[in-house]
C-alpha cells in the first residue's frame, strides 16, 4: 500500500547521512509511484512531486544534517496542503439549516445522514430532522426510519408521495413548525451517474436552496470516485465532500484526488457502519495516515523548537536546590501548551493515535490548573508547604473550582516534584511524557 511504498522511499533517504541529487530524484520517483498506486490521478501525482522537489531544493535539503527528516516533513506538509490545509465545518446558519445529501447508491448517504444527525444532536446540541427523499425503494424509507430510531431523531417521510421536491419542501415546513433547527435531506442515488438522477437532485437542490450540499463518496472506489465527484460538482456545485468507508486500511488516495479535481473541502469521514463512526476530516491527520507513520518526526521537532533551552537549565538548578514551585509548574504547562493542541500531540505518538481515537481530550484540560495557580499568592507559589486549609478554601473560591480540585492539584504537584528530583537532568521531552502519563 501507499504507506509501505513511502516507507521504502524514505528509507532510501534515511539510509544516507548525506544525500545527493540522485537519490532525491529516486525518492521522488518512489513517492510518485506510491501516490499512483493509491489511486491518485497521474497529473496530480506529477505536480505534487514537482512541488516537493522545488521545496526540497529551496530549503537546501541536501545540506541539512537530517535530510530524510526534512524531506518527510516537506512531503507531509505538501500532502496536507493538497487535501485542503485546514479543517472545514458545515454551515449551520439557516433557520432551519438545510443539508442536502448527494451521491451514488451505496456510497453511504443514508448511513451518513444518520451519523451527521447524531453528531449534530450530541456534539452541537442541535435538534435535527431527517428527511426520506429516496422514493424508489420502500426499503430506503424504512432504512432511514431504523437509523432515526437508533439515534432518537425524528424522520419525516411521505410513503405515498413520489415527488422528492414536494417531500423536501414539506419537510422544511414541518421543521419550521416544530422547532427543528437542522434538516438533513437524504436522497436517492443510482449505481452510476445518469441524467434522471442528476435532474432529480438538481431539482431538489434548486427548490430548497440548502445551506450545505454534501457529496458522499465511497473511498474504496478509487479513481471512479473522482469522476463521480466531478459529475456531481458540475451539476450541483456542492459545498463539501464526505468520504465514507475509510475504516480498515482503505487507501486515502481518493481524498487527494477529489480535493484537487473539484477544489471542495472534505468535511467528514465515515469509518464504519455504526452511528458513532464519523470523524471530522483533518487534512494533516489524513496526510499522516497516507504516509503511514505516527508523526514522531514533527513531534520531536516541535518539542525541540518550543522548549526553551535556557528555561530548562534554570529549572534543573531549581530542582536540584529543592526550589521548584507552582510558578515553575505553571510555566511547564505553558511550554506544553505551546507545543500545540493536545489531541494532535497525542495523535503523534505511534500507536496512541488509534487507541485514543474515541477518547475526548480537551484542549483546555489545563484551564483549571492554570486558574488555581493564578489564584495563589507569590508566597504560596514558591513555598507550597504554607498552603493550609484556610488558604485552600480561598484559592478554590478565587479560581472558581471545588476544594477537591485544589487538593488534587497539590497532590499532583507533590508527585511531580518528587519525580523530578528522581530524574534530575530530564529535559522537556521527559517532562512532557510525565505530564501526559
Ligand atoms: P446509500 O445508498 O448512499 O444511502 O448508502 P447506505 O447508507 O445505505 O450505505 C451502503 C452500505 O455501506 C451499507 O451497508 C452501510 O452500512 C455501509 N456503509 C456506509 N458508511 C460506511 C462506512 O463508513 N464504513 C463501512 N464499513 N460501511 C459503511
Ligand atoms: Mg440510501
Amino acid at each position: 500500500n501507499l504507506s509501505d511504498k513511502l516507507d521504502k522511499a524514505f528509507h532510501i533517504l534515511k539510509g544516507h547521512g548525506k544525500i545527493t541529487d540522485v537519490n532525491v530524484a529516486d525518492t521522488l520517483k518512489e513517492v510518485r509511484r506510491a501516490l499512483l498506486d493509491a489511486d491518485v490521478n497521474f497529473k496530480i501525482a506529477k505536480d505534487f512531486t514537482t512541488r516537493v522537489k522545488e521545496k526540497a531544493l529551496g530549503e537546501n535539503v541536501l545540506t541539512t544534517l537530517q535530510p530524510g527528516q526534512l524531506m518527510i516533513k516537506i512531503v507531509k506538509d505538501e500532502l496536507t496542503e493538497l487535501m485542503g490545509g485546514d479543517v472545514a465545518g458545515v454551515n449551520l446558519s439557516g433557520t432551519p439549516s438545510v443539508i442536502l445529501m448527494s451521491g451514488l447508491q451505496g456510497s453511504g448517504k443514508t448511513t451518513f445522514s444518520g451519523k451527521l444527525a447524531n453528531y449534530l444532536k450530541t456534539k452541537k446540541g442541535k435538534k435535527p430532522l431527517l428527511v426520506a427523499c429516496d422514493i424508489y425503494r420502500p426499503a430506503a424509507i424504512n432504512q432511514l426510519i431504523v437509523v432515526g430510531g437508533q439515534i432518537g431523531v425524528e424522520v419525516y417521510s411521505e410513503p405515498e408521495n413520489k415527488n422528492p421536491v414536494e417531500i423536501a419542501q414539506n419537510a422544511i415546513k414541518h421543521a419550521k413548525a416544530n422547532g427543528f433547527n437542522v434538516v438533513i435531506v437524504d436522497t436517492a442515488g443510482r449505481l452510476a451517474v445518469d441524467e434522471q438522477m442528476m435532474k432529480e437532485i438538481a431539482d431538489v437542490h434548486k427548490a430548497i436552496q440548502p445551506q450545505e450540499t454534501l457529496f458522499v463518496v465511497d473511498a474504496m472506489t478509487g479513481q471512479d470516485a473522482v469522476n463521480t465527484a466531478k459529475a456531481f460538482n458540475d451539476r450541483l456545485n456542492f459545498d463539501g465532500v464526505i468520504l465514507t468507508k475509510l475504516d480498515g486500511d482503505t487507501r486515502g488516495g481518493a481524498a487527494i484526488s477529489i480535493k484537487s479535481v473539484v477544489n471542495k473541502p472534505i468535511k467528514f469521514i465515515g469509518t464504519g457502519e455504526k452511528m458513532e463512526a464519523i470523524d471530522v476530516f483533518y487534512p494533516s491527520r489524513m496526510a499522516d495516515r497516507i504516509l503511514g507513520m505516527g508523526d514522531v518526526v514533527s513531534l520531536v521537532e516541535r518539542a525541540q523548537e518550543q522548549y526553551d533551552e535556557e528555561e530548562a537549565r534554570k529549572l534543573q538548578k531549581k530542582i536540584a536546590k529543592n526550589e521548584f514551585g507552582f510558578d515553575d509548574f505553571l510555566s511547564q504547562i505553558q511550554q506544553i501548551k505551546k507545543m500545540g493542541n493536545m489531541k494532535d500531540l497525542v495523535g503523534m505518538i505511534p500507536g496512541a493515535g488509534k487507541a485514543l481515537k474515541d477518547v475526548e481530550i480537551e484542549d483546555d484540560a489545563f484551564k483549571h490548573i492554570e486558574a488555581i495557580i493564578q489564584s495563589m499568592t507569590k508566597e504560596e507559589r514558591s513555598k507550597p508547604s504554607v498552603i493550609d486549609m484556610k488558604r485552600k478554601t480561598r484559592i478554590a473560591k478565587g479560581s472558581g473550582v471545588k476544594i477537591e480540585q485544589v487538593n488534587q492539584l497539590m497532590k499532583q504537584f507533590e508527585q511531580m516534584s518528587k519525580m523530578m528530583k528522581m530524574m534530575q537532568g530530564g529535559g522537556g521531552k521527559k517532562m512532557m511524557q510525565m505530564m501526559q502519563g
